[in-house]
């Protein structure tokens, strides 16, 4: 989806944050600079530890910055508590409070900020509404499904009608098929209300799905910025490459004899067939046939050195014929390699 405007929601700037234990000090997050826009779906995606919550949580104002700066909407609120912050925060242990009626647990923000009965009501059947559970306001959290738990979660922090919302793995306690679903629900409400989204998973599937750019994190700092397509296709390095999709490399001799490349390329296994229709080839020995459902995967040793793993889908054309040991031939088109680094 194009941005909807320019605007800068969030500035990050040489966000730096140490962690110091008695044994030692952890350097969460380093120098990690970014702009949201305003009405953007952005994704903090990377692996456990690699510093996604902590700068999550330094948004919202829980956690204060070691060094650099946060600016929300043209307001540097570097060093201001949380409430002074026009954000809020969906965690994956949705915090609901049990004795409340699902209605009661939306309005219950705007009940501690005094907002009059009347608005409060309305607001709140509004963000159910928006959640798609107009007519569960009477239920208890206990009669509801997680899925549905989830989203009054997310009820509870629309109806402050913030500008920007943080979602820190809010799908992350769901079952596969749910998950898939929400992912799909998500993107869409966040399209009709327009409210920036920072959205953290350490899933890259959920990531290339829902995202209008995405920051992939590693060791506390982002090592590519862009939209699901530029990280899938051009991987700016190799822990990229690895992370998001398979990781398909040629290295050293090897790249040189086969591309002419004297550093790293990366070629996508979808990207790669059985015989000899590409402007490349590369001969080899099949290691491993692993059938994945809708694609056979085929782990091939070539004779250069080094491995690559073509992806050959079901896609109603006869599916490959090889086995373990088998000569091959491997063949793609140059335009689909990618140089990194
Ligand atoms: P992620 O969300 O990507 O899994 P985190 O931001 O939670 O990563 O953690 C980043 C690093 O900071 C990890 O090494 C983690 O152990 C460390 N860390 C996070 N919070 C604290 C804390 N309160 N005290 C000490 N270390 C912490
Ligand atoms: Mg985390």
């Amino acid at each position: 989806m194009p941005l909807m405007s320019r605007e800068v929601a969030i500035s990050l700037r040489s966000l730096r944050k140490e962690f110091k234990t008695a044994a030692r000090t952890v350097v969460a997050v380093d120098s990690v600079d970014l702009d949201v826009y305003n009405g953007e779906f952005i994704t903090l995606l990377g692996p456990s530890g690699s510093g996604k919550t902590t700068v999550l949580r330094m948004i919202a104002g829980f956690e204060l910055p070691t060094s650099g700066s946060i600016v929300l909407d043209g307001q540097d609120v570097s060093d201001k508590p949380p409430f002074d912050r026009d954000v809020n925060t969906v965690f994956q242990d949705y915090a609901i409070f049990p004795h409340m009626s699902v209605l009661e647990n939306v309005e219950y923000g705007l009940r501690v900020k005094k907002v009059p009965a009347v608005e409060r009501r309305n607001r709140a059947r509004e963000a159910l509404a928006n959640v798609a559970l107009a007519d569960f306001g009477d239920r208890k959290p206990s009669q509801l499904s997680g899925g549905q738990r989830q989203r009054v979660a997310l009820a509870r922090a629309l109806v402050n009608r913030p500008k920007v919302l943080l979602l820190d793995e809010p799908l992350g306690a769901l079952d596969l098929k749910l998950r898939e679903q929400m992912q799909i629900e998500l993107k869409e409400l966040q399209r009709e209300v327009g409210i920036t989204f920072v959205f953290v998973t350490h899933d890259q599937e959920e990531a290339l799905t829902m995202s209008d750019r995405i920051a992939v994190f590693n060791n506390g700092a982002i090592e590519q910025l862009g939209t699901a397509r530029e990280i899938y296709e051009h991987p700016a390095t190799e822990f990229v490459a690895g992370f998001v999709g398979v990781a398909n490399l040629i290295r050293g001799e090897s790249a040189q004899a086969l591309t002419g490349q004297s550093r790293t390329v990366s070629i996508r296994p979808e990207m790669i067939s059985l015989g000899e229709t590409g402007d490349r080839r590369a001969q080899g020995h099949v290691r491993e046939v692993i059938y994945v459902g809708n694609a056979t995967r085929i782990i091939v040793e070539l004779a250069v050195g080094g491995q690559l793993i073509a992806s050959q889908p079901h896609d109603g054309r006869s599916t490959p014929h090889v086995h373990t040991g088998d000569p091959v031939t491997l063949s793609w088109s140059a335009a689909h390699e990618y140089v990194i680094g």
